[in-house]
């Protein structure tokens, strides 16, 4: 189907057409869909719906001031957040599939990993909320994060997009906070109470802070905390910009424990001190950090770092990041205590195995025809198109509707709030299972079932390169889910081509005959290892100080470390977790050879074991 596309027998081969170059083969195009997509649905750009629901507003549980320590049920909201009973428990991912993945963790005090959230030391309100999400066993970087910040730690926990680290950090804060809210929050009127004006609204006074670089991101987040908040005494709520501000400090009005905010937002009610303060917090989390550090926030951040009136030796930090810049090291360094402690999953910025990575050669006229015959021809499921920039976003929304009669929806950062937040629900409800959208307004999304990505555009080298390409792809294939991404690769690509040919190479994938030039000379294919993330060393470049004073961004030797400490502490407990396997994970490729380097301090200092979920 492919052999329109462009040059002839370039293209790799696409799983049902086996081998060969297809060179007189006639172009074939579907005509039609391969499946049902649901019916053709576009935004209605006109519609103005004022009783449209705000993603800040959606319902979380009120604590009514009556009940004792042990609030009741309500099976209205617990439906809402949990989904209908009998589709609840079991209902989540499946994460039967084993992945061997290497932790490592560095710090003064060893952690000792959880390896059921039964032993995690919850709250049983707490386990419930965790079983009805669905979650049967943590993710690696929940079974160490859990019990570190359970310890009281500063932490820095690094992982790749996917991992779970929203619960990573939701779960222990919460359950901690569980038994003293009523002695450190504030008191906060009952619903009742406010309606009948009885009381007035409150200065939100969160003890928890969640700061993330997004709106959709907040959202997320938000909900997420709705599920974990349920039945707790902590009221959640979210603060970002484009929506109204109105509507937030109503919510934050009726109490606030857990404040999730973007920065610029956070900054503004920060500044109406009647409205909120932080001097109260007793944790503050920075979600997805390296991507806040890429964007223009220094100012705010040093405004809610400094300039809130939060205590900072009150406070637990904690970042959460995907990769580990520079940048994130200086933040960590200036405000994180000294005896933070270090976790960190996997192999940095790599893409996962379960991904398989298809890259098609498409001239660039011929790309949106190209775009058709993909879509025609796979299986409907949750599709993301990413494409470089707005305009192209609103004209292959519409080629795809027009053209392609297929339902979708799109997004990018010139659309008001209201249209980004229908445009997400559509396509988490599924009404528009299609979503065309720019690689920025995506960051961080979760969306369950993300069957294909389709980078329409590849991403460009001084817009994230690879790294962009890594971050997009992961939105499908998340937690024990397998996914396709199909990238067309055009001419213009050529930047991108010797990075993407590693990608592919580290993550076991074909490379197409386009590409085989691109392999490194003397690289073994079937056992590639891309060098560490060379961002790692600009301190060093600068300073020749280690930042860390721990030898973390040693220029060579033991990346991740391997498995080092088989059996070793914390392991005992579940020997079957830590046999056999290693380096069978996402990407971490650990073979015996590259265990070596753990002796040379870092990341990996002898506490990598390789951990099934
Ligand atoms: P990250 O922040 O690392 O990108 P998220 O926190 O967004 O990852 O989680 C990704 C998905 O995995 C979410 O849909 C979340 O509900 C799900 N998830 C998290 N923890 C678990 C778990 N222990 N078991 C099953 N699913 C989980
Ligand atoms: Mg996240």
């Amino acid at each position: 189907m492919s052999a329109g596309w462009g040059t002839s027998g370039k293209q790799p081969a696409l799983p049902e057409q086996a081998a060969g170059p297809s060179t007189s083969e006639e172009p074939k195009h579907p005509a039609q869909p391969a499946g049902d997509w649901g019916q053709a649905f576009h935004y209605d750009y006109t519609e103005t719906d004022v009783d449209r629901q705000w993603g800040g507003n959606g319902a979380v549980y009120e604590w009514q001031g009556e009940e004792g320590d042990l609030a009741p049920e309500d099976p209205i909201l617990e439906a809402q957040l949990f989904g209908e009973p009998d589709m609840r428990f079991g209902a989540g991912l499946d994460i039967s599939k084993i992945y061997s993945i290497n932790v490592s963790q560095e710090g003064e005090k060893r952690i000792a990993p959880i390896f059921k959230f039964e032993a995690a030391g919850l709250h049983p309100v707490m386990l419930k909320n965790v079983q009805m999400c669905g979650y049967d066993t943590p993710t690696p970087i929940q079974k160490y994060c859990i019990p570190a910040i359970n310890m009281g730690y500063d932490l820095i926990a690094i992982a790749q997009t996917g991992s779970g680290k929203t619960a990573a950090y939701l779960i222990p804060i919460l359950n901690q906070l569980m038994g003293k809210a009523k002695k450190l929050a504030a008191y906060r009127p009952t619903p009742q109470q406010l309606i009948t004006g009885e009381k007035r609204p409150v200065r939100a006074e969160p003890l928890v802070l969640v700061i993330c670089p997004t709106r959709e991101l907040a959202i997320q987040i938000f909900n997420e905390a709705r599920k974990f908040c349920y039945r707790t005494m902590l009221r959640p709520c979210v603060v970002y910009g484009g929506a109204p501000i109105s509507d937030q400090i109503k919510q934050i009005g009726g109490g606030c424990d857990l404040l999730i905010a973007t920065p610029g937002r956070l900054v503004d009610l920060m500044a109406r001190g009647h409205l909120l303060t932080l001097r109260r917090l007793r944790y503050m989390v920075v979600d997805e950090a390296d991507e806040m550090l890429d964007t223009d926030w220094q100012q705010e951040f040093a405004e809610i770092f400094s300039g809130g009136d939060h205590e900072e030796d009150n406070v637990q930090y904690m970042l959460f990041s995907a990769t580990f810049p520079a940048a994130v090291r200086r933040l960590a360094r200036d405000h994180l205590a000294s005896n933070h402690l270090r976790v960190r999953v996997g192999r940095i910025g790599s893409t996962h195995e379960n991904i398989k990575q298809d890259i098609v050669y498409v001239k660039p006229e011929l790309k949106r025809g190209a775009l058709l015959d993909l879509l025609y021809s796979i299986e409907p499921g949750r599709t993301i198109i990413f494409v470089n920039n707005k305009r192209a976003a609103d004209e292959i929304d519409d080629f795809i509707y027009n053209k392609g009669g297929l339902p979708c929806t799109s997004m990018h950062s010139d659309r008001t709030q209201r249209e980004r937040e229908d445009a997400m629900r559509a396509f988490r409800a599924g009404k528009a299972p299609l979503l065309v959208t720019t690689g920025v307004s995506a960051r961080g999304i979760d969306v369950r079932n993300v069957k294909h990505v389709i980078n329409f555009d590849l991403p460009t080298m001084d817009h994230g390169g690879i790294q962009e390409y890594t971050h997009r792809i992961g939105r499908t294939g998340r937690i024990g889910h397998t996914g396709t991404a199909t990238s067309f690769y055009t001419d213009r690509d050529m930047p991108l081509a010797e990075d993407l040919t590693k990608i592919l190479m580290e993550t076991k994938q074909t490379v197409p005959d386009f590409l085989q030039e691109y392999i490194p000379e003397g690289a073994d294919p079937s056992n590639f290892k891309i060098e560490d993330d060379n961002s790692e060393d600009e301190d060093e470049a600068a300073g020749g100080e280690d930042p860390w004073g721990v030898g973390d961004s040693k220029p060579a030797g033991g990346d991740d470390a391997g498995v080092t400490d088989e059996g070793g502490w914390g392991t005992g407990a579940s020997a079957g977790e830590a046999s056999g396997t290693a380096g069978d994970g996402w990407g971490t490729g650990a073979s015996a050879g590259e265990t070596s380097g753990a002796a040379g301090g870092g990341w990996g200092a002898g506490s990598a074991i390789p951990s099934q979920w």
